[in-house]
């Protein structure tokens, strides 16, 4: 019988050397989980400390290695730390943790969408991203973090305000999506000047006050840059995964890289980049141009180990449809920027899949 891609992967890792333990990586334990699917070998490996130098050497050899194996055409390396503590009977005993407490509400996987700055394209992606994951069948939980300029009420076209006995805030629920956003409440003639103290009060109320129920994923649509609402959520929800929108100019890529920062110092694993308005697609012939000349996403992310998940276009149609609110992937699940949210959506949800293992390894 023919040997698998996931044995032939485990099999070439062996010859992958920790210099620090001298030893190859597989008999230390290291290598916590290998999938194969169409030539994409996903490999989760485990390292004793944060020590960055000696693990990127690890890293990039066993990437090297991995895809010099005929037929693999991408190869992800997920990294994951030991910690003392988990080696405990104690820890060991406790049970797989399935979900994610928001409030008192049960949900599966949490991801939130962040960007170094505003106007990148962030809540496009998010509410798309949410219909995604619903078409691919989960129960999809979709809240707008963004207080300081909401902008998923007019994404999905909702005008009402939700229903509350009180005690409760029950969501709105759109295009199968369960929704809440702070934009519900206020009304856009009376910006609110939020303060810290406000702000994690808004936060809160959304976490703790909505009924979102049980739920398989949690898009949350966060603020642009690195300030409270990011670190009051991170502080208050486990967050799974995070993404990172960015677009090909510049100056956008180096808030990208600050708010790389910021997820890696609060243990929150960024899942990868997106790169929004990549390219201009033509409506009429299908031709794809570059509207920002050679983009730069690509050398800040392999410099960082971040893989760039998707490149969407600037296409007028998502725009126009987001302005109107219907999103284009509820309303042409297959047009060509559907297309590209859907595959998005698998990859995501197999990464924090892989994360949840690696974590309960
Ligand atoms: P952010 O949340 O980062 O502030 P938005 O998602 O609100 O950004 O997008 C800003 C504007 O750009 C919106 O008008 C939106 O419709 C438009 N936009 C975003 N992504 C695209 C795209 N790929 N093609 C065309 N227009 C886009």
């Amino acid at each position: 019988m023919a040997e698998t891609l996931e044995n032939k992967a485990l099999h070439l890792l062996g010859q992958v050397m920790s210099e620090e333990f001298g030893q190859n990586i597989v008999s230390l334990g290291m290598v916590k989980n290998i999938t194969a699917n169409e030539g994409q070998i996903d490999c989760i490996l485990e390292f004793k400390d944060l020590d960055q130098r000696k693990n990127e050497k690890i890293i990039n050899d066993a990437k090297n290695t991995l895809n010099e194996i005929p037929g693999v055409t991408k190869v992800n390396i997920i990294t994951t730390h030991h910690r003392q503590n988990d080696s405990t009977q104690d820890q060991k005993n406790r049970p797989i943790e399935k979900t994610h407490n928001v409030g008192t509400n049960e949900i599966k996987y949490i991801l939130a969408v962040a960007s170094g700055k505003g106007g990148v394209g962030k809540s496009t992606i998010a509410v798309n991203l949410a219909c995604a994951f619903k078409q691919l069948g989960y129960k999809t939980c979709l809240l707008d973090a963004d207080i300081y300029g909401p902008s998923i009420p007019k994404m999905i076209g909702v005008q009402e305000k939700p229903l509350s006995d009180g005690k409760k805030i029950e969501t709105i629920d759109r295009y199968g999506l369960s929704t809440m956003s702070m934009g519900y409440m206020v009304n856009d003639e009376n910006p609110i000047i939020w303060r810290g103290l406000m702000v994690m009060k808004a936060i809160n109320e959304m976490i703790e006050k909505v009924n979102w129920g049980k739920a398989d994923i949690m898009v949350i649509d966060l603020p642009p840059g690195t300030g409270d609402v990011q670190l009051s959520l991170i502080q208050k929800i486990k967050i799974s995964g995070s993404l990172i929108v960015t677009t090909p100019q510049d100056i956008a890529l180096i808030d990208v890289v600050r708010g790389l920062k910021m997820f890696e110092k609060t243990q929150v694993p960024i899942l990868g980049i997106i790169e929004n308005m990549s390219y201009f697609l033509a409506p009429d012939t299908g031709k794809e141009y570059k509207l920002y000349g050679e983009s730069k996403t690509k050398d800040v992310s392999e410099k960082y180990d971040y893989e760039v998940l998707a490149n969407l276009p600037h296409d007028p149609l998502l725009m126009d449809q987001c302005d109107k609110g219907h999103p284009l992937t509820e309303l042409v699940p297959d047009h060509k920027v559907s297309q590209i949210f859907l595959d998005l959506a698998e990859i995501l949800m197999k990464k924090l899949k892989l994360e949840q293992l690696a974590k309960t390894n």
